[in-house]
């Protein structure tokens, strides 16, 4: 089976635990504001990999990986779900970890058989939450969060572990009553190990230029220490 994908990673250290090897597969609904990777949007973009070559380039580094493992990103790895059962499938086999970096845009909730068989090889999701309220959501992201809560607490239910994200930007996802509401769904999900506040950086500003795309937070400033320690309160250690 082949997979549509934009960029291979082989050393990453951000995207889960321990070393890993990250595909950032090609495609992704939602048009964050602040998404780093504008060029992982496209649907008709990227190019093509076998499983069977995946599989074999992670092997070369499976002596790197041992503490680590493989993690597939994007862009939105659930747009292409069978591959990544096949993928998982095959890498499972050789004992090596899996984790998948999503939105949870994706999630099916008439179709949650093909999730099931997903779980089964899955050991991790890394899951973005982005906003809890709906309007802020959509004023972020351009898309309703329901699949994103329905993806949630449906990994809760099946005992998926869980390490929840959230992209901290100064002026517009520093909302108290708004970490405060993502920090309390969160204390509903028994799953979840870890939570990160991702610290928002404007590294991907001139991948907008290059793609003339219209940069929505040019001026925004990365947020400083004190502000990160704030959210840090809130969503890590759960102090109102
Ligand atoms: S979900 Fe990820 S890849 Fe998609 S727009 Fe948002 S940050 Fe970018």
């Amino acid at each position: 089976m082949e997979g549509q994908y934009h960029s291979i990673e082989s050393f990453g250290t951000v995207d889960g635990p321990g070393i890993r090897f990250v595909l950032f597969l090609q495609g992704c609904p939602m048009r964050c504001l602040y998404c780093h990777n504008p060029d992982t949007w496209s649907f008709f973009q990227g190019k093509r990999i076998t499983v069977e070559t995946v599989v074999n380039q992670v092997l070369k580094y499976q002596a790197y990986l041992k503490n680590g493992g493989v993690t597939v990103s994007g862009g939105e790895p659930l747009r292409q779900v069978p591959f990544l059962i096949e993928l998982f499938t095959e890498l499972k086999k050789h004992h090596i970890h899996t984790a998948i970096d999503t939105s949870g845009i994706l999630f099916d909730q008439n179709n949650v058989s093909l999730f099931d068989d997903l779980m089964k090889v899955t050991d991790l999701v890394l899951l973005d939450i982005k906003a809890y309220s709906e309007s802020a959501h959509l004023k972020l992201t351009g898309q309703s969060n329901k699949n994103i809560l329905a993806f949630a607490k449906y990994l809760s239910q099946k005992n998926v572990p869980v390490w929840i994200r959230y992209v901290l930007v100064p002026g517009l996802t520093d909302d108290h009553h708004e970490m405060i509401a993502v920090r309390q769904f969160i204390e509903t999900l028994p799953n979840v190990q870890k939570i990160e506040v991702l610290p928002y950086h404007s590294m991907g500003e001139k991948k907008y230029e290059a793609l003339g795309i219209r940069y929505a937070l040019k001026g925004v400033k990365e947020p400083d220490e004190t502000l990160i320690a704030e959210a840090e309160r809130i969503l890590v250690y759960g102090k109102r």
